[in-house]
């Protein structure tokens, strides 16, 4: 079942206000003691809006009037607003963010046991082109801000009870993430950092379709983030075919940058192989790509396509799925099949936004 709000009417915020979120706690401190405060204010400032979920600086109590009022005129906490949300029976919960320029992101709450896994945008649309996917069909318009990536996060959380906490963070909603790294890493410092959302960077997963000199870039940051690289086939040809800019880079590069990176952090990779029915299913794709990852540390996340409407890609036939598994696990291969959690509410990435644009 769905449970559409009502689209939101109001215009984007048009206040030239700073976004908070875009700023370091040492660019915080500065302007503390510009306006004659204590650095301890900042600390505060960040646990009101990172622990106490706070999105009004008049609801930070322990902060002098005086501070309130200085940090209302000169920044806002959060610049977009929910154009639309929705939420589906197994606890996931989607939000469609309208920016403070008109674009359009979104991001995932996802339930799964004792998990809180979010799943974030990192740019307005995708330049990647995967055939397959809805937030690359009009290519991308720009890069988010630290703010941008931060607000998403802070928006979720605002979605779990108090006594609840995230637990996972996936770059894996609009856009490529290395494409916008540092402000990517800028947003997941503050993710990972105790001050910030105290998640370990053990449990944030950053993926890409794979650019080899931004995962060595990744691996220079020496930070144990989790990189899934988004892989789709098993041979140049029909990669290049579905994830265009692989006739850019090739696979080859792509999977040795993914063993360096391994090499340089020590997490185990992660591939994504999205299955789409008749093309990437077959039995000799399989073995392919359990050729690919042999001695290679690896998971393999197998995720039956979630169709897109407009595009002409179909899900795999139930038996398709079992002999792709049944070769894979055959041949030694870590496989994971991923369960199509929110797929009453268009979670595939760009889908909620697509429809959106489509009803006008
Ligand atoms: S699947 Fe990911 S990388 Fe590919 S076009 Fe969509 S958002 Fe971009």
């Amino acid at each position: 079942m769905i449970h559409p709000l009502p689209l939101a009417d109001s215009p984007p915020p048009t206040d030239d206000r700073q976004h908070l979120l875009d700023w370091s706690p040492e660019m915080l401190v500065d302007w503390l003691a510009e306006q004659g405060q204590r650095s301890f204010r900042g600390k505060q400032i960040w646990h009101w809006i990172f622990r106490q979920r706070v999105t009004e600086f008049s609801a930070m109590s322990d902060l002098p009037a005086g501070l309130r009022e200085a940090l209302e005129t000169q920044f806002v906490i959060y610049r977009g607003t929910v154009s639309r949300e929705e939420n589906s029976p197994d606890g996931t919960e989607k939000l469609l963010i309208r920016l403070a320029d008109g674009g359009e992101i979104e991001c995932v709450l996802l339930r799964d046991g004792v998990r809180r896994s979010i799943c974030v945008s990192s740019q307005v649309g995708c330049a990647m082109g995967c055939v397959f996917c809805a937030s690359g069909l009009d290519g991308v318009d720009r890069n988010l801000t630290r703010g941008e990536i931060l607000e998403q996060m802070l928006r979720l959380q605002g979605h779990l009870p108090a006594t609840e906490r995230l637990s996972h963070i996936v770059m894996m909603g609009m856009g490529e993430p290395l494409a916008n790294l540092d402000r990517v890493l800028g947003a997941l410092d503050v993710a990972r950092s105790p001050a910030g959302l105290g998640i370990s960077p053990r449990r944030i997963t950053i993926s890409t379709v794979g650019l080899p000199v931004a995962i060595d870039r990744l691996a220079k940051h020496q930070v144990p983030f989790n990189l899934a690289v988004s892989l789709h086939a098993p041979n140049e040809a029909l990669r290049s075919r579905l994830v265009p800019i692989n006739r850019k880079v090739g696979l080859a590069p792509v999977m040795e940058a993914a063993d360096r990176y391994f090499a340089a952090s020590g997490r185990r990779l992660t591939f994504e192989y999205v299955l789409l029915g008749d093309l990437n299913d077959t039995p000799a794709c399989a073995r392919q790509l359990a050729g690919l990852m042999r001695g290679r540390p690896v998971l393999v996340n197998v995720i039956p396509y979630n169709p897109v409407a407009g595009l002409p890609y179909q899900t795999p036939s139930a038996a398709r799925i079992a002999e792709f598994r049944a070769i894979l696990e055959g041949a030694g291969v870590n496989v994971q099949f991923r369960q199509r959690k929110g797929s009453e509410i268009d979670a595939a990435c760009g889908q909620l936004r697509r429809n959106r644009q489509a009803a006008g």
